[in-house]
């Protein structure tokens, strides 16, 4: 069927072989069979709609149905980011509206909705204080402090934009160790661009310090880059640009509601002050509004991913002022009840001078794997089988599970949750006293599957029910695992291909 646009196409661009030949793109045929193909990949995934994901760092919380509606709707899902702007006018005015909120919720001046994630949120700021730097003769400011405990992404963002990277020690309490980010800023005083800092801490922790740390850099001549991915402990009770942060991207897809998980789209719009809004990108084939012309864009569209940003404006708009401040002392009240529950039977590894923690706790495993050989990967994988999905393993310290239960959490759910860390903790206890082998327990052999229950001899000096219903809770809501324990680093390193043999494609 050569259509026109086929045949407008050079000979030696147009496709000739078949494509989709994979039988999983030729076997479903009717809405039956894919509806149900698309349940048995959704029965596989221990996702959000069965059970808390505490994933620190993630805030994994509720995005609601009314938040997610209108990203459905044609006028706003249909829309070419490059239409001409006589058709946007509806769609301009919502980003005008979230752009005043997410001001009003941070404090700064002026908001860059363009870059698609956290990440690319962090390499906006930082090229917008580089080109800062470069307007006001700093064009040679390019080392940036980053503390020991941050996130990946901030070093490989600085690294993206050459910059030299200094790391900054953290204290035994978690904090970033001021005298010595002092040193180093003063040291590095006629060449200093940035310090990227997280707020509250990926230690789950206010930082005391932040006003003083700010001070230092600005002392120094260089500027404040905030990662915001922790906003969930800040919006409503506090502002990141009064704190003194020049600049911040906010995880919408964290703190804001969009769905994350699995790679959909995000969106990680920045805040700026006015000293730094001139230097946020603008676009050269659809220029955004309020930009300075020839600031290079960081996306392919002027907005990024602007069809989830309803999604956003929906949330801060239902929740009010209120409403949110409320979100955000429920988020930190959650983590502090579950650091408080569990702290009987596992270390809190960092809380801020009066015991607390700020919206998430980590939970200190090496003691106990130091006594029981049992592993915080022994530990992610058993909560399978009690029909959760691990909090955040190893981040930011190697050994530890980080957990983030956000405001969206009932009690009950939690208390389901700590039940099972208690029980773990009880299992781990009889491998320690030779109850159970090192190399056969419950632990280890996590997760179980329907499979493993049914094969054969049950060999195991634990029985069926200890494997897969350890508390009374998980039967009423039994989650099965669908394959046995993955070696997380063996299965990164080695891909395993499902596809039909490079054979078949041959000829
Ligand atoms: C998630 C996260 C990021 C990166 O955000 P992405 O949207 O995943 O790129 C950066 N810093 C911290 C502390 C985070 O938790």
């Amino acid at each position: 069927m050569p259509s026109e646009t086929a045949t407008c196409l050079s000979e030696n661009l147009r496709r000739s072989g078949k494509i989709l030949q994979h039988p999983v793109f030729n076997r479903y045929h009717t809405e039956h069979e894919m509806l149900r193909y698309l349940k048995k990949l959704e029965e596989r995934d221990l996702a959000m709609n069965r059970s808390m994901i505490s994933l620190g760092s993630c805030t994994m919380k509720l995005n609601a149905t009314a938040e997610m509606l209108p990203i459905t709707w044609p006028e706003f899902a249909n829309l070419h980011p490059f239409a001409p702007t006589d058709q946007t006018e509806g769609y301009r005015e919502l980003l005008r509206g979230l752009q005043t909120q997410l001001e009003a919720v941070t404090g700064f001046d002026a908001i860059c909705l363009q870059p698609n994630s956290g990440a690319s949120g962090e390499y906006t700021g930082l090229l917008a204080i580089r080109r800062y730097h470069e307007a006001n003769g700093g064009a040679n400011r390019n080392v940036c402090l980053i503390p020991q405990s941050a996130h990946g992404t901030n070093p490989a963002t600085a690294a993206m934009l050459g910059m030299q990277i200094i790391v900054v020690k953290t204290d035994e309490k978690g904090n970033v160790d001021i005298a010595d980010l002092k040193e180093k800023a003063e040291a590095n005083k006629d060449k200093l661009g940035a310090l990227m800092i997280t707020y509250p801490s990926t230690h789950g922790v206010y930082e005391e310090g932040i006003r003083d740390i700010c001070r230092i850099i600005h002392d120094n001549g260089g500027q404040v880059y905030m990662d915001g991915a922790n906003m969930n402990a800040q919006v409503g009770i506090m502002q990141p640009a009064e704190v003194g942060a020049d600049v911040l991207h906010m995880n919408l897809h964290k703190t804001f509601c969009i769905p994350h998980g699995g790679g959909g789209p995000g969106m990680g719009p920045i805040g700026l002050k006015a000293h730094l809004a001139p230097f946020a990108p603008s676009h050269t084939v659809a220029p955004v509004e309020g930009a300075t012309a020839g600031m290079g864009a960081v996306s392919a569209a002027p907005y990024g991913s602007a069809g989830i940003l309803p999604i956003t404006w929906m949330y801060i708009t239902m929740m009010g002022k209120q409403g949110m401040r409320q979100a955000t002392e429920w988020a930190l009240l959650n983590a502090n009840y579950v650091a408080k529950q569990l702290s009987a039977d596992y270390p809190i590894l960092y809380t801020g001078k009066n015991g607390r923690v700020a919206h998430e706790c980590i939970v200190d495993l090496r003691p106990l794997k130091a006594e029981s050989g049992i592993s915080e990967t022994d530990i992610a994988k058993r909560l399978m089988d009690y029909g959760f999905h691990a909090p955040t393993v190893s981040f930011p310290v190697p050994g530890t599970l980080m957990i983030e239960p956000t405001e969206s959490e009932s009690k009950a759910e939690l208390d389901r949750f700590i039940a099972a860390l208690k029980s773990i903790k009880q299992e781990v206890l009889k491998v320690q006293n030779g109850e159970w082998p090192k190399d056969d327990n419950p632990l280890v052999n996590a997760p179980h599957t329907a499979f493993n229950l049914t094969d054969g001899e049950w060999a195991h000096p634990y029985t069926r029910e200890e494997a897969v219903f350890p508390l009374p809770y998980v039967r009423e809501n039994k989650f099965w695992p669908s394959v046995n324990r993955v070696d997380d680093v063996f299965g990164d390193r080695n891909l395993v291909c499902s596809c039909p043999p490079v054979e078949v494609y041959e000829g």
